[in-house]
Parts: structure tokens; C-alpha cells; sequence
């Protein structure tokens, strides 16, 4: 996601919805990647060369699968929850403290936010430059 589809994704969906389905969906990535570690270590036990060749490569398959998995579904986690956090920390208004703010315009990658209680506006910060690090 860039910040266009992050401005787009905030103005179709308002603020408080689109945070709270950033969290549902890393946390789905992150159950993923729970389900993930279960199967690397379900390929790890059953990994022998006792019942043959093709066994063990399909034991060696399911781990790597799994470490892929894993690895893929940690980072969605993450990135998700990191953009929610750097969003979500300057989602209050300076003037008022109203938690939650309504898009007005994308400039130069950063959001103008307006408080929808007072009309005060401010810019958000890129959040994928927090992402990145
Ligand atoms: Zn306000």
C-alpha cells in the first residue's frame, strides 16, 4: 500500500473503520503465521527417511512452506500494525483532543487531516517511512 491507497482507503472508509480493520487483518496474518510455526514444527517431527524418499520430501516441503509462510505473514503483521500505530498517534486534534479525523487531501505523501468536531486541520506524517525502517 502507498499513501494514495492509504488516503483513498481512510476517505472511503473513515478513520475509526479503517483502523480498526488494519488491526483485524494483522491479526489474522499474525494467526496465519502462528499456524505457520505448528506446521514447520509438525514437518520437523515427522521428518525421517525411515518411509522413503518421497516422505521426506514431502516432510521438507512442508517445512519450507512453512518457514516461507511464516516469514511472509510476520512481515504483513508487522507492516500493518506499523503504519496503524504511526497513523493512529496523530489521529487526535491539536485543538480539541478529538480522537479520529476525516481526510481532506493527499499533499506531497502526507494526508491533511480535519478534526470533524472543531474543523482544525493538520498533516499526518508518512507512515510508510516508519514502515520502511
Ligand atoms: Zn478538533
Amino acid at each position: 500500500m502507498n499513501p494514495d491507497a492509504l488516503y483513498e482507503r481512510i476517505g472511503a472508509l473513515g478513520f475509526r473503520r479503517w483502523y480498526e480493520r488494519q488491526l483485524i487483518e494483522s491479526h489474522l496474518w499474525f494467526a496465519t503465521c502462528f499456524l505457520a510455526i505448528i506446521l514447520v514444527a509438525a514437518g520437523l517431527e515427522l521428518l525421517t527417511l525411515e518411509n522413503g524418499v518421497r516422505d521426506f520430501a514431502f516432510d521438507a516441503a512442508l517445512i519450507v512452506g512453512g518457514c516461507a509462510l511464516g516469514w511472509h505473514s510476520w512481515r504483513r503483521y508487522v507492516r500493518l500494525m506499523v503504519v496503524a500505530e504511526a497513523i493512529g498517534a496523530q489521529a487526535s486534534c491539536g485543538a480539541c483532543q478529538h480522537y479520529g479525523f476525516r481526510c481532506v487531501s493527499l499533499e506531497r505523501r502526507r494526508i491533511r487531516a480535519c478534526c470533524p468536531k472543531c474543523g482544525n486541520q493538520w498533516l499526518l506524517d508518512d507512515p510508510f517511512a516508519a514502515a520502511a525502517s
